[in-house]
């Protein structure tokens, strides 16, 4: 779930899943799993293979649709489900773990993820007859129409967009209490920990932003790094402003900066999209786009004075993206700028304002 940052014609995330194999690496082959999302047509699932059998990276969608398409992929190259022994995935988001829980009941396999995997799209904890104001300023009351409601830490009330609710009911995807969580990892590595895969060892890199619990994988002697959602070729990753911790944008930024760390990596291995090779290119020309942004924010907020975070995002956002990704992404970097001293808050009939220091 992303916003565009250039106008390329053709976005390889977005491109449908084909039911090929392809070998990047030694021991490294991508697959593709189907994944209609906004901006999204597939989930890259890579193979790492070794004596034991292979382990996979984001199995994908949970539901039956995504599960057959998986059974497939291993098929054609020459595995069967319990051939799998490890799933590794690189973050709390749905399409990336869904098919993990089935792996482990039905092969065995042992999870692999950030110590902090956490479900930060599970239905929260909130009252059923609590009331809030929704983005139209509308009275909400208990968890809403989707069961995923919550209040944001701007006073609004939020909820994933229907079409997203309808597409997981299409898919057999449980909505409110039932949407699967993310799975709990039976190994949960740290930054800088190592695992064995195809062989060798991959280091952990804990690269917080799009999520809190973001791990990509990096494999030295062959300078590679599975970037996840970290780092996607053409499109920018979602920041949310309030489901991932404090200071999210900050933390993203670091975590990109970070990429240059490995600057030995010559192919990285993303998530969604085709693998490509400047990754510390890629990493600062979406550092990029967030100052850029931040530039427009500051420049709205001298515009429009005292304002809320809606109107923020309507002046920042073409119409076809308003909604609550645009808001939350919008509340990240204000919260940014509010965190270095450039913008002050204040609450106006319960939604929080933003306004230039001094007004
Ligand atoms: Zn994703």
């Amino acid at each position: 779930m992303s916003q565009p940052t250039d106008t390329r014609p053709e976005r390889s995330e977005k491109r449908p899943a084909t039911d090929e194999i392809t070998e990047l690496a030694p021991g490294v082959l991508r697959s593709q799993l189907p994944v209609q999302l906004p901006g999204l047509g597939h989930v890259n699932c890579y193979m790492l293979q070794d004596g034991d059998g292979v382990a996979l990276v984001d199995p994908g969608l949970p539901g039956e649709q995504a599960w057959q398409a998986l059974v497939d992929r291993l098929k054609r190259a020459d595995y069967s489900v319990g051939d799998v022994h490890t799933v590794i995935v690189t973050h709390s988001h749905y399409d990336h773990y869904g098919g993990a829980e089935r792996l482990r009941e039905e092969a065995g396999a042992r999870i692999v993820g950030h110590r902090d995997l956490f479900n930060s799209m599970a239905p929260p904890d909130i009252d059923d007859d609590a009331e809030f104001i929704d983005i139209d300023g509308e009275v909400k009351i208990g968890r809403g129409e989707t069961g995923f409601g919550r209040v944001t830490p701007w006073g609004t009330w939020s909820e994933p967009p229907t079409e997203v609710v309808e597409h997981w009911q299409k898919l057999g995807i449980g909505v409110g209490n039932d949407f699967p969580h993310a799975p709990r990892p039976d190994l949960a590595l740290g930054d800088a920990d190592q695992i064995m895969l195809a062989g060798r060892p991959w280091v952990a890199v804990h690269t917080p932003g799009h999520t809190a619990d973001h791990l990509c994988l990096y494999d030295a002697e062959n300078g590679l790094m599975l970037t996840g959602d970290h780092v996607l070729p053409t499109i920018t990753p979602h920041i949310s402003g309030f489901a991932d911790g404090e200071a999210p944008l900050k933390k993203f930024m670091d975590s990109l900066q970070r990429m240059h760390d490995y600057s030995d990596v010559t192919l990285a291995m993303p998530a969604h999209g085709d693998p490509f090779t400047d990754l510390t290119g890629r990493a600062d020309h979406i550092c990029g786009h967030h100052l850029e942004r931040l530039d427009e924010f500051r420049a709205a907020a001298a515009e429009l004075e005292t304002a809320n975070v809606n109107a923020y995002m309507k002046h920042a956002f073409k119409e076809r993206s308003w909604g609550s990704m645009a808001e939350s992404e919008t509340y990240a970097h204000l919260d940014h700028l509010r965190d270095h001293g450039e913008l002050d808050t204040t609450w106006v009939n319960g939604l929080l304002h933003f306004t230039q220091p001094g007004l």
